[in-house]
């Protein structure tokens, strides 16, 4: 896969947003993003600029320690969790009958079944088609009157049995990885407490199959961080873009 990367045989998907001041942060999140200019080539001969961001805003990585019982930063996470298989679960039928829906322990049985076991290592994401509401806010979020938002996520039984498979992270295109309307981040506590990762805010994951891409997950080395940006790529062979 790799060595067919420059010939075009492997693609080579972006699975991250573009980081700028307009992406949706989690409510009463206000300051989120700011660049500004350092240096000009026309007054120093050379561009640069300095940033300032959130740690969890736009597409980025929750490291373990992000929630107890998770101790890990983001800096210390085994270089190993970073790649792997990747493992879609496409729930979009059920996110538009039900905003509020939960990923099943029976749709991952259904994977299985057509796929064969979740190898171990392997990156787990959910295919909610919510990327298609980013980045309007509201849409994205879809808060009720009352603020609670609501869209699709993890189930904890789900989460038991993906890490039974002794999976390496969980990834969704969404705001988090528990579902909108939670408010106990059962998933969090749960998956990260166990060293996993999430991936959050993935954009539109149509481009990757079900099963047969490997993804690669590079967030920044940020010493101690809870998380932060993150660059996913998912290599698609030539034989699952045809399916
Ligand atoms: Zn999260």
């Amino acid at each position: 896969m790799l060595a067919n990367i420059s010939s075009g045989k492997t693609r080579v998907l972006d699975l991250s947003y573009a980081i700028n001041d307009k992406l949706v942060p989690w409510p009463g999140d206000k300051r989120v993003f700011e660049a500004q200019v350092n240096a000009t080539v026309e007054k120093n001969g050379y561009f640069t600029r300095s940033f300032w961001m959130l740690e969890h805003y736009g597409t980025h990585l929750d490291a373990p320690i992000h929630f107890p019982p998770g101790k890990v930063t983001v800096d210390k996470i085994p270089t190993k969790q970073f790649f792997g298989p990747a493992v879609v679960v496409d729930v979009r039928a059920e996110a538009v009958k039900d905003a509020d829906y939960l990923l099943s322990v029976a749709r991952v049985e259904e994977w299985e079944k057509r796929h064969g076991s979740i190898p171990e290592g392997a990156i787990v994401l959910l295919r909610t088609g919510w990327a298609a509401r980013w980045p309007d806010a509201q849409e994205y979020r879809n808060e009720d009157a009352q603020g609670r938002m609501h869209f699709p996520g993890f189930s904890v039984e789900a989460v038991k049995v993906l890490m039974e498979r002794k999976i390496s992270g969980i990834g969704c295109d969404t705001l988090s990885a528990d579902y909108g309307a939670s408010t106990d981040f059962a998933v969090h506590h749960l998956a990260l407490g166990a060293g996993l990762y999430h991936l959050e805010n993935l954009s539109d994951l149509s481009g990757v199959p079900e099963a047969g891409a490997f993804l690669i997950v590079a967030p920044i080395k940020l010493e101690g961080g809870s998380g932060g940006a993150v660059r996913v790529f998912a290599l698609v062979g030539e034989s699952e873009v045809k399916k």
